[in-house]
């Protein structure tokens, strides 16, 4: 795509033509949540006015619309991420994916001995559901390390893949540190042991093709905020034998075929999995947000962003005393960073003044934070309608309010 292309690309986005504190705004913490192209706002926008229903209760016509609305958008993410829709439960997020796999394929399963194993560079939300099924099964948790580069060092992984191990779960983009893990050859590995694998999506799908059959995982999770949908939509794919053999997570309306009070019948996956009502129009704006990237193609939002991440780590490289978390060879466009003598969240308070949106904290991955012996980090994360101007207009900035704090 040309620089016209992408100038047109980043005009379906109308909030990133707001100013903040009278400066234009630049937005880079799209891994936290991205903007969304004025197809997904008008999609949201013509669901409430137009066709708005309960799904899979009423047979008027609008329930019928709602319904196929509905029902239409796990068909687009199925074929987005290459799986079949009826393993698809629709869900409000990555977390809530991560718990439902913890919670009905897990917790009934691990038994005192078994072993989960995690990544140094796991989000909480990869962390803390193992956690709890941990204690209330009395399974362990394993770490697998990261090298220098804030890649995971494969070899240590693969040794850790013991015959008590029962399910790998692992990210398969760092939010922190924009390392891209080769899930497929992981998940090869685990698969050779038996082992179920897990794969945290959160950070991947937003920024390149990702082919769920061909990672040849058995659970893969992600979340619609990311990918230019609206919040509180998100999936979990699973192979359908576990989906057959989980019990629901949730219970109620919509999840089951019969209630008696003597017991009742489930409904089939994956509606088994989603209790009540759903979050309708946010799964129309995100089915309007995978008819967005599918036409974009993630190939040339991957390209795009691989651009602004070079530029950006070259102009970041120029900075005194910037130190980058993560070097991996294979890499998103994440770049966290902390400036010697400034604090992150002093730095970040200071660029939104300059109209510059980059998130500090611990990202809510505090074991990383310890890894690397640091309470936060700031973090520009970039997608595709980003631009070079923006990337130039950032360091500028973060030069200038480094003289501030100096
Ligand atoms: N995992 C990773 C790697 C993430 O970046 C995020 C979002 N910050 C999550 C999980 C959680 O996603 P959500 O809050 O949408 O459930």
């Amino acid at each position: 795509a040309t620089a016209t292309d992408w100038a047109r690309i980043r005009a379906d986005f109308p909030l990133l033509a707001r100013e903040v504190h009278g400066k234009p705004l630049i937005y880079l913490d799209s891994a936290n949540t991205a903007q969304k192209p004025a197809s997904v706002i008008a999609s949201v926008d013509d669901f409430y006015r137009w066709h708005n229903a309960n799904v899979s209760r009423a047979v008027h016509t609008l329930g019928t619309e709602a319904t196929d609305a509905y029902e239409g958008a796990r068909r687009k993410l199925a074929a987005f991420f290459n799986v079949r829709a009826d393993e698809l439960v629709l869900c409000s997020g990555t977390t809530f994916a991560l718990n439902l796999v913890a919670y009905s394929w897990a917790l009934p399963r691990l038994q005192p001995g078994d072993a989960i194993v995690l990544t140094r560079m796991e989000h909480h939300a990869n962390i803390v559901p193992w956690q709890l099924v941990a204690e209330r099964t009395g399974a362990t948790i394993k770490v697998a390390d990261i090298n220098a580069a804030g890649e995971l060092d494969l070899d240590a992984l693969y040794a850790l893949l013991t015959p008590d191990v029962k399910l790998l779960s692992l990210t398969h983009v760092s939010n922190v540190l924009g390392t891209v893990n080769p899930v497929r050859e992981i998940c090869r590995e685990a698969r050779k042991r038996g082992i179920v694998t897990a794969i945290d999506g959160s950070q991947a799908a937003p920024h390149r093709p990702v082919d769920i059959a061909a990672i040849g995982c058995d659970f893969y999770a992600f979340t619609g905020h990311k990918m230019c949908g609206p919040t509180g939509t998100g999936a979990l794919w699973a192979r359908r034998e576990h989906l057959a053999a989980m019990p629901p997570f949730i219970g109620g309306g919509e999840m089951i075929k019969e209630v008696r009070f003597e017991g009742t019948v489930f409904n089939d996956p994956p509606h088994k999995f989603e209790a009540g009502t759903p979050n309708i129009a946010g799964f129309v704006g995100l089915g309007a947000a995978v008819d967005y990237l599918s036409s974009l193609g993630m190939h040339n939002a991957e390209a795009r962003e691989q651009e602004l991440l070079r530029h950006a780590t070259e102009e970041l490289d120029k900075v005194e005393g910037l130190r980058i978390f993560g070097r991996a060879a294979e890499k998103a466009a994440v770049i966290s960073f902390l400036v010697e003598g400034a604090h992150a969240h002093d730095l970040a308070t200071l660029l939104d003044l300059e109209g510059v949106a980059i998130r500090s904290g611990h990202h809510c991955a505090h074991p990383l934070m310890h890894h690397f012996g640091v309470p936060a980090t700031c973090r520009a994360s970039f997608a595709f309608y980003n631009t070079h101007e923006e990337v130039e207009a950032f360091v500028a900035a973060l030069r200038k309010v480094r003289r501030l704090l100096a």
